[in-house]
């Protein structure tokens, strides 16, 4: 008896009725010359922050790896096994991507954990550590009792997002290729409750929203 979940074979269902006849081509295609995706994205494992989802991919646009709190720990060819290192070599790499997405959202658990110190996500071995890469961003913005808890929590999400973008550069041959401006290197921030995307703007040093008169303009008037 097949225990796979019924909610992914009625998905599969659709997927197969509705959406492959329309990529079908576009699939063999990518099946016989390979992918050749132009961008990376770095995203976090929440299911509501789904990149392929928010950008409208098409199978073969986006190299994605998804971690807890969209997470880039610095380079460390220590011999022990580093899972967005390998992504990163093999992104940059081999499919020569050219851009880079550091993805952060809204009401980000990982974030949260870590800011309110709370029990991990879940008990076990890994989150704890896992969260502390995140320190160095939690130092640049400061004490955690000098602003309101939810606007901490936003810029933690969002100085989380930037430590990322900058431990990018620790990759010696990664680094090279932003500063010969082969690959460039890009935040964005998600707001889960109104689908909101913010991209950060390096001159400024801060997150500007990307269609904020269309996403006005779409609040204003009611939809139905
Ligand atoms: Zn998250």
């Amino acid at each position: 008896m097949i225990t796979f979940p019924k909610s992914l074979l009625e998905g599969y269902r659709s997927f197969r009725t509705q959406r492959l006849p329309v990529e079908q081509s576009r699939y063999r295609e990518l099946s016989v010359h390979g992918q050749s995706p132009e961008t990376m994205v770095i995203g976090c494992c929440d299911s509501r922050v789904s990149p392929e989802v928010i950008f409208d991919a098409r199978p073969g646009e986006l190299f994605v790896v998804r971690n807890v709190a969209n997470i880039v720990p610095p380079y460390q060819p220590d011999g022990n096994a580093h899972g967005v290192s390998a992504a990163l070599e093999f992104g940059v790499g081999a499919l020569k991507v050219q851009h880079i997405v550091v993805l952060g959202h809204a009401q980000c658990g990982g974030v949260k954990a870590y800011a309110t110190d709370a029990e991990p996500l879940s008990p076990g071995d890994f989150i704890g550590k896992w969260m502390q890469l995140m320190a160095p961003a939690a130092d640049k913005i400061g004490p955690r009792g000098a602003m309101p808890g939810a606007d901490y929590l936003r810029q933690l999400e969002q100085a989380n997002i930037v430590n990322s973008l900058d431990n990018l550069k620790t990759f010696p041959r990664l680094r090279k290729l932003i500063e010969r401006e082969q690959v460039s290197v890009h935040g964005a921030y998600f707001g889960v409750a109104t689908g909101k995307l913010w991209v950060f703007d390096r001159e400024r040093a801060e997150f500007s929203p990307v269609a904020a008169d269309e996403h006005a303009r779409m609040f204003a008037q009611p939809r139905f």
